[in-house]
């Protein structure tokens, strides 16, 4: 992400904020210019009020939403307090996942008739499950992950290192531009190569793996577990993972986070922890961008750990894991 400066005032206020914290300047965000605008003579999306969207409304759009706000198709409604506050959550993430994509450069279609996007947010009613996942561009999350008592209960009880909402909302995607980007053109076979071959069932490979009968030897080649159950969750686990790291680099480039320690180690291992930030992912090859991360990550996780909180990133990119990240790498440089 990158930082934002109050019109007003030019204090640094966060991608999320309603208002400047110095001066009170009520804030819109535009995604066309990627900037903070006062919202004075701005049309504000209409769910500010309702979830905190501090975005403006989409040009053109009869129903006063924003950017993000309108790709979700379904929500809930009424008055319920815990739905209005699980749908704010979910809509958090998912608008800092679609400021990221249209960073990146990739298509952001809002779906009409059988194409493009849509997100269908809601929580289990009347003995209805709701399973989060992707299916021909729509996009459900279960609000109830929204909960963190929930959610991390649920991390815990499925051996996960990581979830969090804007993990699913990347992982989502990520089956959302596999089907776009990938399936039928000619990186299929390069695909198929890395990943696997998608064509083996999906309802048996997820039988087997909530079965209990997942790899534990998977981490030479996967970046969590539940990548090894079929080539499709691959890659949206690997796509998911491009776009944390991806982030994590543009906010330490914004930020002006270096990282030259450690100090006093022997060579060779601190020689290997220099990293400077990446403005601008896109220039760099894929091992260029790793070699960056390296650093931070290691460094940041031993700053949590001072706090005594869990690492910040909790995952180790061994050769196999590098080469999927650049098959992703070269698809968001070239989507089309
Ligand atoms: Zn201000
Ligand atoms: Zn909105
Ligand atoms: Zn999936």
């Amino acid at each position: 992400m990158r930082v934002f400066a109050c019109p007003r005032c030019a204090a640094w206020v966060e991608f999320e904020d309603l208002v400047c914290l110095l001066c009170g300047t009520a804030l819109a965000y535009t995604p066309s210019l990627d900037e903070m605008l006062a919202s004075d003579g701005q049309v504000l999306c209409r769910l500010r009020d309702r979830i905190s969207c501090n975005w403006i409304a989409w040009p053109g759009g009869s129903e006063h939403e924003c950017l993000s706000c309108r790709l979700s198709t379904e929500r809930p409604d009424g008055d319920d307090p815990v739905a209005i506050s699980q749908l704010a959550v979910a809509e958090y993430a998912k608008r800092r996942l679609v400021r990221q994509l249209v960073h990146l450069g990739l298509p952001v279609e809002r779906r009409e008739g059988d194409d493009g996007l849509a997100f269908v947010l809601k929580s289990p009613a009347g003995g209805e499950q709701v399973r989060t996942g992707h299916a021909n561009g729509v996009i459900t999350i279960n609000l109830m992950e929204a909960n963190d008592a929930r959610r991390e209960e649920l991390r815990i009880r499925l051996g996960e290192r990581y979830r969090t909402m804007l993990g699913h909302a990347r992982h989502e995607i990520g089956h959302y531009y596999w089907q776009v980007l990938v399936d039928g053109t000619h990186r299929s076979p390069g695909f198929r190569d890395l990943f696997g071959d998608e064509r083996q069932d999906y309802g048996s490979a997820l039988a087997s793996h909530y079965g209990g009968e997942g790899s534990t030897d998977w981490a030479a080649e996967h970046i969590s577990q539940y990548a090894t159950m079929h080539p499709w969750e691959d890659f949206a686990e690997t796509f998911a993972h491009y776009l944390h790291i991806a982030d994590a680099l543009e906010t330490t480039a914004a930020v002006g986070v270096s990282v030259n320690g450690p100090t006093g180690v022997a060579q060779p291992l601190a020689g290997s922890i220099r990293s400077a930030g990446l403005a601008d992912i896109a220039a760099k090859s894929m091992l260029q961008v790793l070699a960056e991360w390296h650093g931070f990550s290691l460094a940041m996780n031993a700053v949590n750990r001072s706090m005594g909180e869990p690492d910040l990133y909790p995952f180790v990119i061994t050769p196999a894991i590098a080469h999927k990240l650049a098959f992703v790498h070269d698809l968001v440089r070239q989507p089309g």
